[in-house]
């Protein structure tokens, strides 16, 4: 039934070759693949993975999950419709629940369906730190980094036929199938450094709008790094910047992140 429903993506999204500026980073990015389908694709996984997980609902911890992950949501959309990009986000549907799982995990579908597992709710600690893992994985979903990985595999596979329009369907699905490897979670997609970059600068930012001390971020990641030594990388340390690199570039873009947050009314 999802094959079928792929078979549906090829001919809208050739019509389309297309470059997206993130409004917040500047970062270019190749988007290629027709968003309102991966968007309903993606949906459907999402549902999929929690109705097999065990969502904790009703509780402080779960209640903070939707508390923060909202604000961060709200702070984006207040910020994309006051540079006349509130279209971006039109199709997209927020939901942010709380998983019970050991891992120290989070992630973001594409369109912004995002899960936080309660063992990463330990490393996080206060809302700050909350924020922050919330930031970097909605960043995901702004910043599109499901449609450029879609896109990027389209062009190394089948490169100059893209333009050309030669695609067929079946090619468009076998490289769905990578990505998104079909009967697993699209949550496993693996992103690129610079997207695990991007999704930092912008998680920042985001999260110091929406009142948020983005100054947390760097015991927040000492944190994550120490816990993680060794086990399973989790999404956001997977293919991650080193621990060093990573503070260094939260630091060059902390004065910004602490402009945003002023604004927001943050204590500095
Ligand atoms: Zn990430």
């Amino acid at each position: 039934m999802k094959i079928k429903h792929i078979f549906g993506i090829g001919a809208i999204a050739l019509t389309v070759v297309a470059c997206t500026t993130n409004p917040i980073t500047g970062r270019s990015s190749l988007q290629l693949a027709n968003n309102s389908e991966i968007l309903t694709m993606s949906a459907q996984e999402y549902k999929s993975t929690l109705d097999k997980s065990k969502v904790i609902s009703g509780t402080a911890d779960a209640k903070r999950v939707v508390n923060v992950g909202s604000r961060i949501k709200s702070a984006a959309e207040r910020y994309y419709q006051s540079i006349g990009r509130s279209a971006d986000l039109a199709n997209y549907s927020w939901e942010f629940n709380l998983i019970q799982s050991n891992e120290l995990n989070a992630w973001c579908m594409p369109g912004g369906k995002v899960a936080v597992y309660t063992g990463i709710l330990p490393i996080t600690k206060n809302e700050n730190g909350l924020a922050v893992v919330l930031g970097h994985e909605v960043s995901h979903a702004l910043a599109g980094h499901g449609n450029e990985r879609i896109s990027q595999a389209m062009v190394a596979q089948y490169g100059g036929a893209i333009l050309g329009g030669t695609i067929s369907n079946a090619q468009w699905a076998n490289v769905f199938e990578k990505v998104y490897p079909i009967g697993s979670q699209v949550a496993l997609l693996k992103y690129g450094r610079n997207q695990e970059s991007e999704a930092d600068e912008m998680g920042l930012y985001l999260m110091s709008m929406a009142g948020f001390d983005p100054r947390e971020a760097i015991p927040f990641w000492g944190r994550m790094e120490a816990a993680s030594n060794g086990a399973r990388q989790p999404e956001f340390l997977s293919t991650h910047p080193n621990p060093e690199t990573r503070i260094a570039d939260i630091n060059k873009d902390l004065p910004k992140a602490l402009e945003y947050y002023r604004a927001a009314g943050g204590k500095i």
